[in-house]
């Protein structure tokens, strides 16, 4: 497995394997490998001739109050988990020189914000959207991998790559979950014990939406209420949002007639957990593969 740092020495190697015929596939991470992670990677080995996962902890998608400075990191560790997956590169760029002066440009993202994780977290697509065009023409990859527990991020990609042209296709990974159901995440490792115990109620509650849709219910208000109502029995965590929208356009639904994302997210006291399901009209999950 090769490790590139640089820019310049990553985006000669990715004209050289282009050139040559190669198609690769690409894995963009914030690091900390878990088997959500490894999930994407074993999907692109499969399907690519050359592999290449970045992992950068982009500050551009951080607000000020948020976690960008504790964001767990082990280079050591996800060294180890990428050359166990037969990973053909390995990409860690630095903040310094990925972001080295004020930028002249910044991209303004019209719709898929204002909903979920967009109405909180001020600015944050547009640092996932910068970071990843800058990626992407740095890897030039053919498709790039991204995992469904961020939906909305899978969407709004999906935004991007379809209304700049970018020649890559997108393929959406199910989530990968802990025994429990609890979506895997760099972020469980803040959980105090009692929390990660509740933080299945994120799951639960969702499948408990998806029941209501399978048996029958089309109100998406009253779907929302009754999983806000079982969250809340069922941890003390802070609810931030539950949602049930179209997908992947997430705009609002007077009746679940179509494909629809529930998703969640809920505060711990050192973590903000999401989960999500997206499923049709009749409660059958889609997407998953
Ligand atoms: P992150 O390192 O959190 O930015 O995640 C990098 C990629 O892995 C993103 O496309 C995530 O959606 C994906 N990912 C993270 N957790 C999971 C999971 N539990 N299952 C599947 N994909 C995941």
């Amino acid at each position: 497995m090769k490790i590139i740092r640089s820019i310049r020495e990553m985006q000669q190697y990715a004209n050289e394997l282009k050139m040559s015929g190669k198609s690769i596939g690409f894995v963009p991470t914030m690091g900390f490998l878990h088997e959500g992670h490894e999930s994407l990677m074993k999907r692109a080995k499969t399907n690519n001739d050359i592999v290449i996962v970045s992992i950068f902890v982009n500050p551009l998608q951080f607000g000020p109050n948020e976690d960008f400075d504790r964001y767990p990191r082990d280079e050591e560790h996800d060294i180890l988990v990428a050359q166990k997956n037969n990973i053909d590169i390995l990409f860690i760029p630095q903040v310094e020189e990925m972001y080295p002066n004020d930028r002249s440009i910044t991209m303004d993202i019209t719709k898929r914000t204002d909903v979920l994780c967009g109405r909180s977290r001020v600015g944050h697509f547009a640092g996932v959207i910068t970071v990843l065009t800058k990626l992407f023409h740095l890897t030039l990859p053919s498709q790039a991998y991204f995992g469904l527990k961020d939906a909305q991020q899978f969407a709004v990609v999906d935004a991007l790559v379809n209304d700049l042209n970018f020649p890559i296709e997108l393929v959406p990974v199910t989530t990968v979950r802990e025994q429990d159901g609890l979506a895997k995440s760099s972020r469980n490792v803040y959980l105090s014990e009692p929390e990660r115990q509740e933080a299945t109620a994120l799951y639960q509650g969702l499948q408990f939406g998806r029941q209501l849709v399978e048996t029958g219910t089309r109100d998406p208000d009253y779907i929302v209420n009754e999983v806000e109502r079982f969250i809340n029995s069922q941890t003390r965590g802070k609810i931030d949002y539950v949602e049930l929208l179209s997908y992947p356009d997430l705009t609002p639904v007077d009746e679940v007639n179509e494909q629809v994302i529930l998703a969640v997210a809920v505060f711990y006291e050192h973590a903000r957990l999401i989960d999500n399901l997206i499923f049709d009209q009749n409660g059958k999950l889609t997407l998953d593969r």
